[in-house]
């Protein structure tokens, strides 16, 4: 109960920190800042690397973290996973879920119809670009890579990324995005092929040459919209809508690429997105800000199956590096997505947390949704660990026949 006040209390200060900062993006200039305040000219941008100071249990509000410190095992042995895997990861920045239909979004919906979806991906907080995509392409929380500013960074990210574990295995990666900001991610020659765009047609066009003329295993492809008309037109205005469909035919082009040299069938879609978004802004920790679509669709993933537990943009990095068989323990917060397996078979003690759906009833109370989601996601992870240590004692038992 004391731990429970003490989140409560945080989460205040965190919630008022927040929304101090006024969250914003100029449209004009989507390339290099949105979303939380930029530093002044000529100041240094904050960067925690707290990770690199202290060991993992001796980190401050551990139980703030939505995944255990501890090394997660993964598993190589599912479909499609090893030597001939490919991973296309696609990031539709500011993308909500509730955007997403046959009508406004036909490839996504399709991929979600083929593949597995979870509707309320959880976002870190803050939720804005820099900030999420750091975790999606380390695979460490926010507080463990500490980029928390939302601004152009002078150099590369500080920690290890799934580029550097591609390249250090051979692994040929390609990274394209639309927000100059996003180079931190990715320093040139750090990927077989780099390209920053701001237009989404173009960076489309980029990433399915690169497929045809590259053999590619492991991408990273950025559309800048539907964040872009979000801030200047409001979230779920009709130019944002419009600029999902671009975003979705921009996809569909890169997919076709894809079947044109015929690696679409051994390539594992991640696709998500770094915060959703409401009015002329985003940022917030309510529902439409951090909640994200989180779609898997390839080889070796269910079709049709809406996943229950939660996932977070370190996921994306966890499940990338497990799916092309190189070691994952650099992203240490994020989890392989396991429930969307198609050979999953979900132990009997349910994922689902009361505490979890309390909070996503909690839209209007941000502090009391946080802690909710926290709570109940500390909660679904202490009976995840519980389960995988069963099942681990039990595939180590000798065998007795
Ligand atoms: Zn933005």
């Amino acid at each position: 109960m004391t731990r429970l006040l003490l989140s409560a209390l945080l989460i205040v200060a965190i919630s008022s920190c927040s929304q101090a900062e006024t969250p914003a993006c100029s449209a004009e200039d989507n390339t290099v800042l949105c979303g939380a305040s930029p530093s002044a000219p000529g100041a240094t941008p904050v960067i925690l690397n707290r990770s690199a100071e202290r060991s993992p249990d001796q980190m401050p509000m551990g139980w703030m973290r939505s995944t255990p410190y501890e090394q997660k095992p993964h598993v190589a042995s599912a479909a499609g996973v090893g030597d001939n895997a490919r991973v296309m990861i696609v990031s539709f920045d500011g993308l909500r879920p509730d955007a997403i239909n046959a009508d406004i979004a036909p490839t996504l919906q399709s991929l979600i119809d083929g593949g597995s979806y979870n509707p309320a991906g959880l976002a870190e907080i803050p939720a804005v670009t820099l900030p999420n995509h750091s975790s999606m392409v380390t695979g460490l929380s926010i507080l463990d890579h500490g980029v928390l500013v939302n601004a152009s960074i002078e150099g590369r990210i500080q920690h290890t990324t799934i580029f550097d574990v591609a390249k250090e295995h051979g692994v040929s990666a390609g990274f394209f995005v639309n927000k100059g900001k996003l180079g931190y991610l990715c320093a040139e020659g750090e990927a077989d092929v780099r390209r920053i765009t701001g237009d989404v047609d173009d960076i489309a066009n980029e990433c399915a040459n690169a497929i045809r003329e590259n053999d590619l295993r492991l991408i990273f492809l950025h559309f800048g919209e539907p964040d872009g008309a979000g801030h200047s037109q409001g979230w779920m205005s009709e130019p944002y809508l419009a600029q999902v469909t671009r975003a979705d035919a921009a996809l569909a082009r890169v997919l076709d690429a894809m079947a044109e040299r015929d690696v679409r069938k051994d390539t594992l879609l991640i696709i998500t997105a770094d915060h959703g978004g409401h009015d002329k802004t985003h940022g917030f920790p309510i529902p439409v800000d951090q909640h994200v679509p989180f779609i898997l669709n390839g080889p070796g993933i269910a079709a049709g199956r809406t996943l229950t537990e939660p996932v977070h943009p370190m996921d994306v990095a966890a499940t990338a590096l497990t799916r092309l068989g190189l070691p994952a323990t650099s992203a240490r917060d994020g989890r392989d997505v396991v429930e969307a397996r198609d050979d999953y078979s979900p132990d009997d003690t349910p994922m689902e947390d009361p505490m979890l759906l309390f909070g996503s009833l909690c839209g209007p109370v941000p502090w009391l949704f946080l802690t909710a989601t926290l709570v109940g996601t500390r909660r679904v992870n202490r009976r995840r660990r519980a389960r995988q240590g069963r099942s681990n004692l039990r595939s180590e038992a000798p065998n007795h026949q």
